[in-house]
């Protein structure tokens, strides 16, 4: 037979389905892969219910229903003062991750360079490589996960086309501060590079509200807002997310989501234009949940003597191993002995081998999931 495309082939299964599926053969606690193990708002279901049940259900307009880009509009002038017309400035995709792959897609041709800080989220480079990008990483280093502006620099040059910032940070739990932000835009203005903002953590932040990157002087013009409902209404599977930016850039966004997916499911995106536009209640006890919930796996690791990371943002801890520990026999072994799954997150890098000295802990998790993983953690017994 011939062969298959080479790009493809080339790809690892994603380190979630992984580490999810080695949790589920050994009976291990999941704080791996990024979903809560509780359900969402049970208002929400009931307006997808009620939306099904009174026959949205054939196929939505492509660019998705107009009272979901006008709630997403709307938000974005709420919290943020940021203007996007809901005509012609935002596309609904399937999940933030067909977003980032439209975008790709979109903007890249073939030997175009993108600028990545790694670690980052897995998708990216497989979207771009689809695209023919060459992947240029910029190592974001613990424990303040910051960037060398030397390395920053050095990777962006006239053949930069994109720079993907992904604001709050995964895997890091970091936010990039203003200043970061400043030294981007200013190489922007000067490299004339797209930006690919991924902002789906937007409303995990802890300590200070989120600044969406586009607000940033002359970034408007250059940047794509990419962001989900998945994280927000802890509502991963119904796969609802966006991308925002001038209209030519997200006309041509749609022009690769029309001949993928071509649109979102229609009843989750009647469902979502109502919630986004009546969140205020349910945000401030959603952050309130999570920031116990970060603050009750941070410390429990903490006394478990982890050398752990308090992340100001997303749902994500990372943990710096001791000398001489790697992360991938570190994961298998508590999975093994602890009955804990985590992800080693080498898997995140591609060119630094920061990433075998750490490991992330997710914290979307019932207080009793965190307490039990801390309780086997704790133990001084291999868990059963
Ligand atoms: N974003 C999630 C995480 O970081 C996983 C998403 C997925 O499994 N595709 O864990």
């Amino acid at each position: 037979m011939k062969p298959l495309n080479h790009t493809v082939s080339e790809f690892k299964e994603s380190i979630f389905t992984t580490m999810t599926k080695m949790a589920l053969e050994n009976s291990a606690i999941n704080l791996s892969q990024g979903f809560p193990d509780f359900d969402g708002p049970k208002w929400v279901g009931d307006l997808a219910a009620k939306a099904m049940a009174d026959g949205k259900n054939q196929y939505a307009p492509s660019l998705g229903i107009l009272p979901l880009r006008t709630a997403i509009a709307n938000n974005y002038k709420r919290f943020y003062n940021l203007d996007y017309d809901p005509i012609s400035e935002i596309v609904v995709t399937n999940g933030a991750t067909e977003a980032i792959f439209c975008a790709a897609m979109a903007l890249i041709n073939p030997g175009d360079e993108v600028v990545v800080f790694e670690p980052f989220y897995d998708s990216y480079y497989a979207s771009l490589k689809m695209a023919g990008a060459k992947v240029i990483p910029v190592t974001l280093f613990a424990p303040e996960f910051t960037y060398k502006m030397s390395d920053l620099k050095a990777a962006i040059t006239v053949k930069t086309k994109m720079v993907i910032v992904n604001n709050p940070h995964n895997p890091t739990g970091k936010i990039f501060s203003p200043a970061e932000i400043k030294e981007i835009s200013e190489l922007a203005e000067k490299f004339d590079f797209y930006i690919l903002s991924d902002e789906v953590y937007e409303f995990l932040t802890f300590d200070q509200a989120h600044n969406p990157t586009a607000c940033f002087e002359n970034l408007r013009k250059r940047t794509i807002t990419i962001s989900s409902t998945g994280k927000t209404f802890g509502l991963t599977g119904w796969k609802v997310g966006w991308a925002c930016g001038p209209s030519e850039i997200i006309k041509a966004i749609h022009n690769v989501h029309q001949f993928t997916t071509f649109c979102v499911a229609h009843p989750l995106q009647v469902a979502m234009a109502e919630a986004l536009a009546n969140m205020d209640e349910y945000l401030v006890d959603f952050k309130r949940q999570y920031r116990a919930k970060r603050d009750l796996l941070v410390n429990g690791l903490k006394e478990v003597g982890f050398n752990v990371i308090k992340p100001a943002g997303t749902y994500f801890t990372m943990a710096i191993l001791k000398d001489g520990e790697s992360d991938i026999e570190f994961c298998q072994k508590l999975i093994r002995e602890k009955k804990v799954a985590v992800i080693p997150t080498s898997a995140f890098y591609i060119k630094s081998d920061e990433g075998t000295r750490m490991v992330r802990f997710c914290f979307a998790k019932k207080d009793e999931t965190l307490n039990a993983a801390l309780t086997n953690l704790k133990s001084k017994e291999p868990s059963q």
